[in-house]
């Protein structure tokens, strides 16, 4: 598999989900091997890699940090380059978190299809695993197994009736991507907004940007059946991103989990694989 990076600039504007700043978000073909953010309203600031290594909080987000300069957010937009193949890009942002969009990653994967997406005459490396590999912490499961293809299923377990068992399986490709997953939005249980807001998050959320899960439903129609998890598979596919390797041959489970466990996992997934290209 090759590298690729993007042909021409594109960007996006809006509002971020967790700081509600305004920011537009230039997606940049780059001669860097990898995924990286700059912060162009900090002065000086360095491009900050999308790594493991990096991860500052996975606290309801990833947020990003190198020699000082912060991003939030970053999981979606990584999801989308992921999916896409983009392994070579520089995203510059003048705030600190990625405009939200509809609270999925489509809006970003159009961007970055009209953009172009250029082959480089570079190898991705591929990491696969020759033995089953485990994570678990109380009532979270991670494996992964080796398989002929890469496959991803999410189970998401919940208390509340409407949302209380739901799985999606991923066969992965771009195509399977952009139908199945890329559209799920976000979500959030009215009962977590008031916590959130207290404590400096969702402050740019709305039924706009998020599906709000109410006592007896939700803020708007959904876009699919389990929807919900099928975000939790779009967000590990960009926390995964994080190894800034190809994943293949990999069968992967998780029970509930979230962006902690994700990046927990991706670590293990560097350390116990094996790494091609
Ligand atoms: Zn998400």
């Amino acid at each position: 598999m090759f590298r690729q990076t993007i042909a021409e600039r594109k960007l996006v504007k809006g509002i971020g989900l967790h700081t509600g700043r305004d920011c537009t978000m230039t997606f940049e073909p780059y001669d860097r091997e990898g995924i990286y953010f700059l912060r162009t309203d900090i002065k000086d600031s360095k491009p900050i890699k999308a790594f493991v290594g990096n991860v500052s909080s996975t606290m309801r987000g990833t947020n990003l940090t190198y020699e000082g300069a912060e991003v939030h957010t970053v999981e979606h937009v990584l999801s989308a380059c992921s999916a896409l193949g983009i392994t070579d890009i520089l995203i510059s942002m003048d705030g600190p978190e990625p405009p939200v969009m509809d609270g999925s990653s489509q809006e970003y994967s159009k961007v970055l299809i009209l953009a172009g997406i250029k082959r480089l005459d570079k190898k991705v490396p591929v990491l696969t695993i020759n033995k089953k590999i485990e994570m678990s912490e109380n009532n979270v499961l991670y494996t992964a197994e080796p398989a002929d293809k890469l496959t991803m299923t999410f189970l998401f377990v919940h208390t509340h009736p409407l949302v209380s068992r739901l799985e999606h399986t991923l066969e992965f490709s771009k195509d399977n991507y952009l139908k199945e997953i890329g559209p799920a939005r976000t979500f959030g249980f009215v009962e977590e907004l008031e916590f959130l807001k207290k404590h400096g998050l969702a402050k740019g959320g709305s039924t706009e940007n998020a599906v709000v899960i109410t006592k007896d439903g939700f803020s708007s129609p959904l876009r699919f059946e389990g929807e919900m998890v099928r975000h939790k598979i779009l967000d590990m596919i960009g926390d995964f991103a994080l190894t800034g390797c190809i994943l293949d041959n990999m069968k992967i489970y998780a029970r509930g989990g979230g962006h902690k466990f994700n990046v927990e996992f991706a670590k293990k997934l560097l350390k116990e694989g094996v790494i091609n290209g």
